[in-house]
């Protein structure tokens, strides 16, 4: 799972990361509500962990924008403050669960799970990645807001990549996402379907790139 870190102090969040890092997530850290804002427009995050005060503001402010662009990932608001009120703030403004400092990371941990595990009532989950918009409940990917005609076996192999954008994704995984139990796979099938799909992505202007990883499998990632 793919983490925003939005975390002022270093210390802090090198620890975080760390931490993070070790429990199998790829951890994206920045430190202002300004950079959170352009790390969303470029990836799709599996949680938020949102401190307070930030050098640009109130982390708090970052919560109604990303809701009103359809991020729904939990955000865990990480502060000092921890008193009654702001806990409330902190809630109230859209916030999945709150944490003060100092904590432990086993409790951030079981904070995460938590929140990971609760059905989200937003109803469009939307994957971006460079100029690629996807909706995983339309099914549908575009480019600058031109949908893309995708065969249905592409769509899935793109949105597998989608989920895990910066990560090599196992064959088999590609595999098991776009392939019932009972469909007979012939085994260059996938790189028949990457490639075409590469093709069509580059053709969009798509600003994404699929790179094989030999022996492994596929990652994608924002075109250098
Ligand atoms: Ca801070």
């Amino acid at each position: 799972m793919r983490v925003l870190l939005v975390e002022d102090e270093p210390e802090m969040a090198a620890a975080l990361a760390a931490a993070l890092k070790g429990h199998d997530m790829v951890v994206d850290r920045v430190a202002t509500i300004g950079m959170a804002e352009e790390a969303l427009l470029t990836n799709g995050y599996g949680a938020i962990l949102l401190d307070r005060q930030l050098p640009d503001g109130d982390g708090l402010s970052l919560i109604p924008r990303l809701r009103a662009r359809g991020v729904q990932a939990p955000v865990i608001v990480l502060t000092a403050q921890g008193d009654l009120a702001d806990r409330v703030a902190g809630l109230d403004t859209g916030a999945d669960d709150y944490l003060a400092k100092p904590f432990a990371i086993e409790e951030l941990l079981a904070r995460l799970r938590a929140v990971l595990r609760r059905p989200s009532d937003m109803p469009t989950e939307i994957l971006q990645l460079g100029q690629l918009t996807y909706s995983a409940e339309h099914r549908q990917a575009s480019v600058a807001g031109v949908v893309m005609t995708l065969p249905r076996r592409e769509l899935l192999v793109l949105e597998t990549l989608l989920r895990r954008s910066g990560r090599t994704v196992a064959r088999s995984a590609l595999e098991e996402a776009v392939y019932g139990f009972d469909d007979e796979i012939q085994s260059n099938a996938l790189d028949t379907h990457v490639s075409r799909l590469r093709r069509r992505l580059a053709d969009a202007d798509a600003g994404v790139e699929i790179h094989a990883i030999r022996g492994i499998g596929y990652l994608i990632r924002r075109a250098s």
